[in-house]
């Protein structure tokens, strides 16, 4: 059957028959799509305007793009036969046109709109301004993404001091009628000319003085026609003219308005912070007004079909008798929640729960809706897919598989994996955050919720929690001497660094609470102080910090605790079934691997052995193996290291028995252990027996320009093999020793920082000459399998993979370095201009969090090619940050990655993004 277009029908016109004064009789011709929607077929060039009612619908829920969700879900429910008050949507390709032609309205837009409203008057029955029977409109924006907020509904467009008395009349309510009129003035004052809306507020409460009245509803008629007339000397007094008294006139005004509230400071700073680009533009909807402020038979409310906090099946929601739509946000009169209607109007109450189950059996998702109800008639005005948080998207998704409306896949793709982590980690309580004082944002860097007195160095964070009191380390910057305070903390704040910084990465593979990059911050540390926007804290005054936004607040705001429900299992064990890629983690002790495979890591992925070398007594072996002048006294500091990296080894097999545990060499440049502070020199010199000089000059000497491009990798173990040597004879005595215990240990060594296939074999060669020494030392005859690869983090390895392959049984990409060298952007200070690159679009998201797919995901797949065109059995993953950052898990999928590694609160992320991407990639296929 060929699809019938809006164009294939019978002149609107000449099916329309039109009475004036009444609600016409119209032949109902709803364009209903029949086989597969193409969108492209129904969006005509150069039509900027789509109509939806019973006299035709042009718009389908498919073309969001061009209708924004509002409209295209306006169009969509008119279809389904939903009570829809008629009217027209203007499309985004306008909005973009607006913007093109140097913020003027398009030619032949205002035409159309003419066209349109005298449809919406033919099937109405009504007149756009007339004095008989008033057409009034709403006109509300609409892009393709909700974007809450972005601008404020105009209401009852198209009333004039002349249109007023008629709809006075006609609806035998001049009380109504002025209420209406009042709200116009105020809205379009505010929303369309930016008079503040005070100015209204204070003349509207003149009047309920005057009149007595406790409640905007409890002002009489004749105070309703006053307050008409004092609005419209407020806007003429802010505005400089008068309030306009032709409705096109109006209607042109507020559709600009919202054109241009695409660009006003609240939309931007939404799409910024929700990391939304590439749209067009945004919608306007106008639409036929139904009143819910004609009496105590009307009302206006908004509600969802399922809890959004909790999932909750239940209609869940608020509505307020004898009001208009601003006032249930408003928060003049208490709404009352939905559950309360029947004793209102039971008929209603019933056809909503109707309306819920029909909706959500035709979308199969949870919504979010918008109503009125005008003298006992319920109106829709809007549904979209409600937003959820982390455990309403899995206890819906598995409701609903159960609720045989979605099959166990879409239940999968319903659920964005990054909200996940909310399940995991405390957070704060809603109610607590409302009511408190945001000092300033930082960049989310690992999530949860904290709260605590400010500590200002690390060693005082762990003096004082060691006292029991719960303190936040305020660093600068955090480097891995601070781990001990960092750990000790209830969480991290930071005035620098970015995503992959050190407090971020540290604080993520912990899942403890970080904020980074809070610009605003002057700390100064030797003062105990915090200074944010002229304002002081010191060591006794409390934070609350927030790691899944990034806010700082003042005092204490209470946490709630995770409870992971059965459904969350569910949506694991789904996961595991579809995905195709292996989910490893990135650990350093055996605690964080056993954590990590609880949430069902399979392999350690990347164990950072350097993060081994803080604790107790190690850091100072480790400082005096650095300040060495002889191999022989490097070799003796060494080997007082080598039981506690043997005594770590052995606790991670154990952890992750029979799992792979891919174990780094050394990797940070030298001077990241040392003391930098004169007095930690002096206490180092006394500790080692060297003089303080002494120790000076060694720090100073092994100061670089670049530390991250210097004397570091594999580069340490080039010049000097013996830390090397140290390293390999712990794991392979701490796997001998595990194999005796029978833990099934899986080594890998890798190698970071490798920029050519020469630096690997070079060092294959030492790891393998360990290996064997050990062996024969330990007396261990059997073949033992240890992995020998390299991490590709240096854009000439990506370039040279082919010939790295050769030397390495694996590749690990190591996407944080990757993309640091790739961009030429330091990964510790991003935090400086990374905002304006988002703000101007410059970049679509923090390269360091989202892997930059068009570069970086280039040498990715051109280094997957290369290394398994010399070998096809490479084993090859990601151990970056990006390893648990669902687009990007989603990415290493599409590139044939074997597995992906992330922090422990990471995997279950991974694990679904797996799935979703394995999911995505098959229905594709079919
Ligand atoms: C990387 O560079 O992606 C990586 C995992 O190593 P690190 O963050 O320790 O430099
Ligand atoms: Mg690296």
């Amino acid at each position: 059957m060929p699809k019938m277009t809006a164009s294939a029908r019978t002149p609107l016109v000449a099916a329309v028959q039109h009475a004036p004064g009444k609600t016409s009789k119209v032949v109902k011709k709803v364009v209903k799509v029949s086989g597969v929607p193409d969108p492209k077929m129904r969006a005509k060039p150069g039509k900027m305007v789509y109509y939806f009612g019973q006299l035709m619908t042009e718009g389908a829920a498919d073309m969001k793009q061009l209708l924004g969700g509002k409209g295209a879900n306006l169009a969509d429910m008119t279809t389904i036969d939903l009570p829809v008050p008629p009217g027209f949507t203007i499309t985004t390709d306008t909005c973009a046109m607006y913007y093109r032609n140097g913020q003027r309205l398009p030619h032949g837009l205002m035409n159309e709109v003419h066209k349109n409203i005298s449809f919406l008057e033919r099937e109405t029955g009504k007149k756009f301004g007339e004095v008989g029977n008033p057409l009034l409109v709403s006109v509300r924006s609409g892009a393709a993404v909700s974007m809450p907020g972005m601008m404020d509904t105009i209401l009852n467009l198209g009333l004039t001091d002349h249109s007023v008395a008629g709809l006075a009349n006609s609806t035998k309510n001049p009380r109504f009628a002025y209420d209406a009129y009042r709200r116009l003035i105020n809205m379009f004052g505010d929303v369309v000319m930016g008079v503040d809306h005070h100015h209204f507020e204070e003349a509207f409460d003149k009047i309920k003085k005057k009149h007595g009245a406790k409640l905007d509803t409890d002002v009489p008629e004749q105070g309703m026609i006053e307050l008409c007339d004092i609005y419209k000397s407020t806007y003429q007094r802010y505005v400089g003219e008068v309030f306009p008294q032709n409705p096109f006139k109006q209607l042109e005004l507020a559709i600009e308005a919202v054109f241009k509230s695409w660009n006003g400071d609240r939309a931007v700073s939404y799409r910024r912070i929700q990391g939304i680009t590439g749209l067009n533009g945004t919608a306007v909807n106008i639409q036929s007004m139904a009143y819910g402020n004609m009496g105590e038979d009307s009302g206006t409310g908004v509600a969802f079909t399922r809890n959004p906090a909790t999932g909750e099946n239940i209609f869940y929601g608020e509505f307020l008798i004898n009001a208009q739509g601003e006032d249930v946000v408003a928060g003049i009169r208490t709404p009352q929640p939905v559950d309360q209607m029947p004793k209102w109007n039971k008929e209603v109450h019933k056809q909503l729960l109707e309306i819920k189950n029909k909706l959500e059996k035709h979308y199969t998702d949870m919504q979010d809706i918008e109503f009125t109800i005008e003298k006992g008639k319920l109106y829709m005005l809007q549904t979209r897919n409600g937003k959820r948080t982390g455990a309403a998207a899995v206890r819906t998704a598995c409701d609903m598989v159960r609720e045989k409306l979605i099959d166990e896949e879409t239940a999968l793709l319903r659920i964005p994996a990054g909200d996940l982590t909310q399940m995991l980690l405390p957070s704060f309580d809603p109610a607590s955050k409302k009511k408190s004082e945001v000092i300033t944002r930082g960049i989310p860097a690992s999530p949860g919720a904290a709260v605590g007195k400010l500590a200002f160095t690390a060693a005082e964070a762990v003096e004082r929690a060691r006292k029991g009191e719960a303190v936040l380390l305020i660093r600068k910057e955090t480097s891995p001497e601070d781990v001990e305070g960092m750990h000790i903390a209830a969480g991290i704040l930071t005035s620098t660094g970015g995503r992959t910084s050190h407090a971020a990465v540290v604080a993520c593979g912990w899942g403890k609470c970080c904020v980074v990059g809070a610009g605003e911050l002057e700390i100064d540390a030797a003062k105990g102080k915090l200074t944010c926007n002229g304002k002081t804290y010191g060591r006794t005054d409390t934070l609350s910090i927030d790691g899944s936004t990034g806010e700082v607040m003042v005092g204490t705001i209470s946490t709630v605790e995770p409870k992971l429900s059965g459904d969350f299992s569910q949506v694991m064990k789904w996961s595991d079934k579809y995905r195709k890629i292996g989910v490893r983690t990135n650990a350093d002790t055996p605690a964080d691997a056993q954590r990590a495979r609880e949430f069902g890591a399979e392999g350690i992925g990347l164990c950072r052995t350097e993060h081994m070398f803080f604790e107790g007594d190690r850091i100072k072996s480790m400082r005096e193996m650095i300040l060495a002048e002889t191999t022989e006294a490097r070799v003796k500091a060494l080997d007082k290291l080598l039981p506690y990296q043997r005594d770590d080894f052995m606790g991670i097999f154990k952890a992750m028995k029979g799992m792979p545990v891919t174990i780094r060499l050394i990797d940070p440049p030298l001077h990241e252990f040392l003391p930098h502070e004169e007095k930690q020199q002096k206490e180092l010199a006394a500790q080692i027996g060297l003089s303080f000089e002494k120790v000076k000059q060694r720090v100073s000497a092994l100061h670089e320009s670049n530390p991250m491009l210097g004397h570091r990798g594999c580069r340490l173990c080039i010049t000097y093999p013996e830390i090397l040597e140290m390293q390999v004879r712990a794991i392979i005595e701490a796997t001998i020793d595990a194999l005796r215990s029978n833990y099934k240990p899986m080594p890998e060594i890798m190698i970071p920082l490798v920029g050519g296939k020469r630096e690997l074999a070079y060092l294959r060669t030492k790891v393998e000459e360990t290996i064997a020494k050990v062996k024969e030392e330990q007396d261990y005859k059997p073949r033992l399998d240890v992995k020998i690869g390299t991490m590709i983090e240096i854009p000439r390895a990506a370039i040279t993979a082919d010939e790295i392959a050769e030397k390495a049984d694996f590749f690990s990409f190591g996407t944080n370095d990757l993309t640091q060298m790739t961009f030429g952007y330091s990964r510790d200070d991003i935090g400086t201009f990374l905002p304006d690159y988002l703000l101007h679009e410059i970049l679509p998201a923090d390269p360091f969090q989202t892997l930059d797919i068009g570069g970086v995901g280039q040498l990715i797949e051109m280094a997957v090619a290369k290394g398994r065109s010399k070998k096809p059995e490479l084993k090859i993953g990601i151990c970056g940050e990006h390893g648990g950052d669902p687009k990007s898990v989603w990415f290493c999928h599409n590139v044939g990655m074997d597995y992906v590694s992330c922090s422990p609160f990471r995997v279950p992320i991974a694990r679904l993004a797996a799935a979703q991407a394995a999911i995505k990639e098959k229905n594709n296929k079919d």
